[in-house]
């Protein structure tokens, strides 16, 4: 296996031109245990962009923060602007794995790696967050709920590298939350972020939910969302959050668990944040 670090965006941009077959190594947390029990997908070009400095920031303006790619779980956890004015990723980031793992692991790896349970994903579809792209063509940006196409699978080109993910700021408070088969070092059996601002009256002004490990992508529960923004009562509109959801069966929860203890869950949080 050749092994590559470039620390600069040039760098990185000229190699992969130059090569064929790369794998980009961010934190290693998802990607080295799966060679670990599978050597035979081990890529032949590995080029790890750890030294990338200008991927490990946290830039905030007035009408947007922007996070590279880089940047660790213990530093999204740990931001106090993500913490007041991104509640649910801040949460998600509390909840996710470990200290170690938290401090290895990067957002551009969980959104990467593409999993229907990845912890951080729900929020950053309820915030529209914007993923910002860089190859031989330039830069270019794109919605998560394009960027992310199944299970494992993004919008990426073979040259191509994820470099910001940019969110933009908003009145609404956010809520994440986590159901796993322990209290720490799980994978979801089911997460959910919501967004949402209420108006003057208690009555919802903007609503947006999205739930994972219930479908192959993370899934925009909309026409939930939409039921209650038009006024309709949560008990008679939890239903329609079948309409969005696909779960299976595996090893953690059989579909029809998880398809109750999330309507279960939404109605419970809805009827904690909505005083209408
Ligand atoms: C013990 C343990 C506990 C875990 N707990 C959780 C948990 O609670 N919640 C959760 O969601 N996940 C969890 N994970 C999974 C993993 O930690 C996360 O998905 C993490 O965010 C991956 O980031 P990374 O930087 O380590 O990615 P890597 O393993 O380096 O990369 C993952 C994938 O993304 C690609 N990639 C990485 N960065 C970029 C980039 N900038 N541009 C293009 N491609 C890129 C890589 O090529 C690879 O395909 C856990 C893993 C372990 C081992």
């Amino acid at each position: 296996m050749i092994y590559y670090a470039p620390t600069t965006l040039k760098e990185f941009n000229k190699y992969c031109q130059a090569h064929d077959n790369i794998s980009i190594l961010a934190g290693g947390t998802d990607i080295l245990p799966r060679w670990q029990s599978d050597s035979s997908i081990k890529p032949k070009v590995l080029v790890d962009i750890k030294k990338m400095n200008e991927l490990n920031s946290i830039q905030y303006s007035d009408k947007e923060i922007i996070i590279g790619a880089l940047t660790t779980i213990q530093e999204l956890k740990i931001d106090p602007i993500i913490q007041q004015e991104f509640s649910a990723l801040s949460q998600s980031a509390r909840e996710f794995a470990g200290v170690q793992i938290r401090h290895r692991a990067t957002i551009g790896g969980n959104i990467c790696n593409a999993s229907p349970a990845g912890d951080l994903i729900p929020s950053l579809y309820v915030y529209n967050a914007v993923i910002e792209i860089a190859g031989s063509k330039g830069k270019k940006r794109i919605s998560i709920q394009k960027f992310i196409t199944g299970v494992g699978q993004t919008a990426l080109k073979k040259d191509e590298i994820v470099i910001n993910i940019i969110l933009p700021k908003s009145n609404e408070k956010s809520i994440f939350y986590k159901l796993g088969l322990r209290q720490s070092m799980a994978i979801s059996v089911i997460n959910f972020a919501i967004a949402y601002e209420l108006d003057g009256n208690g009555r919802w002004k903007s609503l947006k939910i999205a739930a994972g490990s219930v479908a192959p992508t993370v899934a925009s529960l909309t026409t939930f969302a939409n039921a209650l923004c038009d006024g309709n009562n949560v008990d008679e509109s939890i239903q329609l959050v079948d309409n969005d959801i696909s779960p299976i069966d595996d090893i953690r929860a059989s579909s029809n668990y998880r398809r109750s203890v999330l309507k279960n869950v939404l109605k419970f949080t809805i009827k904690e944040i909505y005083v209408g």
